[in-house]
């Protein structure tokens, strides 16, 4: 091989070798970019990590801060919630289901005072025990061991109901318990001592005030019973004087007296019934009744009390208004009687009217009748109105001292009237007077009365003297409704001045400003006037006595004057009888059937126990038509004591009083007639108003039950219906019954 074949082939092997060796490099360069790009992924992918675990880092960081701020909280909430749970002043404690303290707030422990085996870890028994041991607890009626025994059984039930237990300090606990998830529980020991304090104060105060209740009926019930007794006099002899022979005029007197004790005895029930009222258990019984003549028969009830003070009392009662109404007269009655009882107190000089008017519906319906008390007293200060409708409220106790009164007048009158659907008002001014109306609805019974007939024939013009405006201004209405014409006069002079030919009747009060009314009469008498008839108005019966000849009266009417009673004057004139003549005419005569009276039978034995003298005259006067053996015993031992020797056929026994009342002496009695079997009708005579008495009365063996006061009619029934076949009472066949 030559030089150039050689060189040739060593070019070659250069060019080859430099080939090899670009082709390397090229490789290798490849290879370089790879790595390098390779490299960067990675750096990248380092990268990524360090944020990744930077972010992770934050995180844990922000965890661990988040944990330790829960954790803070967590601490405050449990030292708040245990604060709390401190505070509290009842006792409070946690334990786990094996029945061993978790934990108790110092409320629970310091019943313990200090006791150091009380705290958490000490089982529930164990706390139990200690309480019995250290004399904690009062087990009341049980011994130690069974007041444990119940509060061991009464823990482990399932639901523990709450118990009261009470510790020796004298405090009272409340328990519950919560028996929770996993059997733990939580324990609340609620001081209740204030509570049971305050029920038992309450209690006593119940007690103490049932007590004054029952004193309360109980002196109801005596005071029912001392006033009727009394009442029953008074409307017994009333009752008897009416049978006696009288004057109309006399006989409007007992009357009066009669029906007003018995509406003294309405109200005295009336006022039994406040409580009642106060129950809601008042019911109003409606009949028919005349308001006019209730009206006047309150106000006559009153006039005495009126007269003595210088007051007049005026009714001027609506002339269009009918007066039949149905409604309850008693409670009407009681509200009228307050209303004008209280207008006369409290007006020491003055009048007190009492206005009557109605609005009649437009058909069929009920008549609202307005009534107005007006007084020209003391009056009411604005602020006090809604006060006085209230319970034992008065305008002010120093000044009501002067005046008697409990203050429930018009709180009772209030609550009547809204019972009857109406209602109640009150315009006042202190120094001016006071006026009390009020507004009840009320069904007529009769159409409105027209214009009354009977007007005597030639009565033409009346002179009316009176010197109040008030009594003036209703008189000379009502006479002008009759159809007269009025010459109104203020005193005696300006009627003897005014007196002439065409007066055909002189109308006057007694009391004029000049002079006597009689006196005034009898001038004009001898002034020539002698024929005119003349009506004389008085506040006081009997005053007519003195002069009223002289005067040659038609007619003496009491002040106010009732309307009927007018009219009644009226056809007296017409008549032309002499109105002042007694009236003898016979009373409407119910007739007692009567036993036979065969001469030769004995008479009827009556035994009366009856310790108040005035009743054994009543009833000794009620019976006197009667011929019979008739004996007193003044006291229940005293009727006992008569029983064997007088052998009555009827006793009447009073149920109060002294020494031996009347169902003891009926008892003994009835051991009495044991031996013989007789049984003697006992009649029971009583004040007792109570419900409830007639039952007591009966059980105690009397046969028949009267109510006082006695009525004629009942006593001479009882006699009649009791008189054994060989008795008699010779009776007349008639007897008189009050009207
Ligand atoms: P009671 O009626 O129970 O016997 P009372 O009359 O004192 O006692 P109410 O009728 O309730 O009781 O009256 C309450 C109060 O209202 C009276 O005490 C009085 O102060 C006042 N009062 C009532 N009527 C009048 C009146 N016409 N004028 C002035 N004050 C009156
Ligand atoms: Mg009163």
């Amino acid at each position: 091989m030559n030089l150039t074949e050689r060189l040739t082939q060593e070019r070659r092997a250069r060019l080859a070798a430099e080939h090899l060796l670009a082709k390397k490099q090229a490789e290798l360069s490849d290879a370089n970019r790879k790595l390098g790009r390779h490299a960067m992924a990675l750096t990248r992918r380092i990268g990524e990590t360090q944020a990744e675990v930077d972010t992770v880092r934050t995180e844990n960081e922000r965890f661990r801060s988040d944990l330790s701020e829960a954790n803070e909280k967590v601490e405050i909430a449990e030292r708040r919630l245990w604060l709390s749970i401190e505070t509290i002043r009842d006792g409070f404690a946690f334990f786990n289901s094996n029945s061993r303290m978790i934990a108790a707030n110092e409320a629970y422990l310091r019943v313990f005072d200090g006791l150091e085996e009380v705290a958490p870890g000490v089982s529930y028994a164990r706390i139990l025990e200690l309480m019995a041991e250290e004399g904690i607890i009062n087990p009341g009626d049980q011994n130690l061991t069974e007041w444990h025994t119940m509060m061991m059984d009464r823990w482990f039930s399932p639901t523990p109901d709450p118990i009261t237990i009470q510790f020796f300090n004298g405090q009272y606990v409340r328990l519950f318990d919560q028996r929770g998830h996993g059997g733990d529980v939580v324990t609340l020991a609620h001081d209740i001592t204030a509570t049971v304090r305050n029920e038992m104060e309450l209690n006593a105060a119940r007690r103490r005030a049932e007590a004054a209740n029952r004193a309360k009926s109980a002196f109801l019930a005596n005071m029912s019973h001392e006033i009727r007794t009394p009442m029953n006099g008074v409307v017994g002899m009333a009752e008897l004087l009416a049978d006696t022979e009288l004057s109309e005029e006399q006989r409007l007197y007992a009357e009066t007296i009669r029906n007003s004790g018995e509406a003294l005895l309405v109200i005295i029930n009336d006022v039994l019934d406040y409580s009642k009222i106060e129950a809601d258990k008042l019911v109003l019984h409606p009949e028919p009744f005349d308001l006019e003549r209730c009206i006047h028969e309150v106000v006559m009830l009153l006039q005495p009390t009126a007269r003595d003070k210088g007051v007049d009392l005026i009714v001027d009662y609506d002339l269009f208004l009918p007066t039949s109404f149905v409604g309850d007269p008693g409670r009407i009655r009681q509200i009228l009687t307050n209303l004008v009882g209280n207008a006369v107190k409290f007006t020491s000089q003055g009048h007190v009217l009492i206005g009557i008017t109605g609005f009649g519906p437009e058909q069929e319906g009920p008549f609202s009748i307005h009534l107005t008390v007006e007084d020209t007293g003391i009056g009411i200060p604005p602020e006090k109105v809604n006060h006085v409708f209230g319970e034992f409220n008065q305008v002010d106790d120093q000044r009501s001292r002067e005046f008697e009164g409990t203050g429930l007048g018009l709180a009772i009158t209030k609550r009547l009237i809204e019972l009857m659907d109406g209602e109640i008002w009150l315009d006042t001014e202190v120094g001016v007077g006071s006026c009390f109306g009020f507004r009840v609805p009320l069904l007529p019974v009769d159409a409105p009365s027209g214009r009354p007939e009977g007007l005597p024939k030639g009565l033409r013009r009346a002179l009316i003297v009176n010197r109040n405006p008030e009594t003036q201004a209703i008189l000379s209405k009502q006479l002008s409704f009759l159809g007269l014409s009025i010459i109104p006069c203020a005193c005696g002079q300006d009627a003897m001045d005014r007196m002439n030919n065409t007066v055909d009747l002189i109308v006057t009060d007694q009391d004029l400003p000049d002079m006597d009314g009689l006196q005034m009469l009898g001038d004009l008498r001898n002034a020539g006037w002698t024929e005119t008839p003349a009506f004389l108005l008085v506040s006081e019966p009997f005053m007519q006595q003195e002069g009223s000849a002289s005067a040659d009266l038609a007619a003496i009417l009491q002040k106010p004057v009732y309307r009927a009673d007018l009219l009644a004057r009226f056809r007296d004139l017409a008549d032309n009888s002499t109105p002042m003549a007694p009236d003898n005419s016979p009373s409407p005569m119910p007739v007692v059937p009567t036993a036979d009276c065969g001469s030769n039978k004995r008479p009827m034995r009556v035994l009366v126990a009856e310790d108040n003298k005035t009743n054994q005259l009543v009833f000794r006067k009620m019976v006197k038509t009667l011929a019979l053996d008739l004996r007193f015993a003044n006291n229940g031992e005293e009727a006992v004591e008569a029983f064997t020797p007088f052998e009555p056929d009827l006793i009447f026994m009073d149920i109060s009083m002294p020494r031996m009342d009347g169902k003891t002496a009926t008892a003994e009695i009835r051991k009495l007639e044991r031996s013989s079997g007789r049984h003697t009708p006992i009649i029971a005579l009583t004040a007792h108003a109570m419900s409830g008495d007639k039952e007591t009365i009966l059980a105690a063996g009397l046969d028949v039950y009267l109510t006082k006061p006695l009525r004629k009619e009942q006593i001479l029934g009882q006699i009649t219906m009791h008189c054994p076949e060989e008795a008699a009472i010779e009776a007349p066949v008639q007897l008189v019954a009050g009207p």
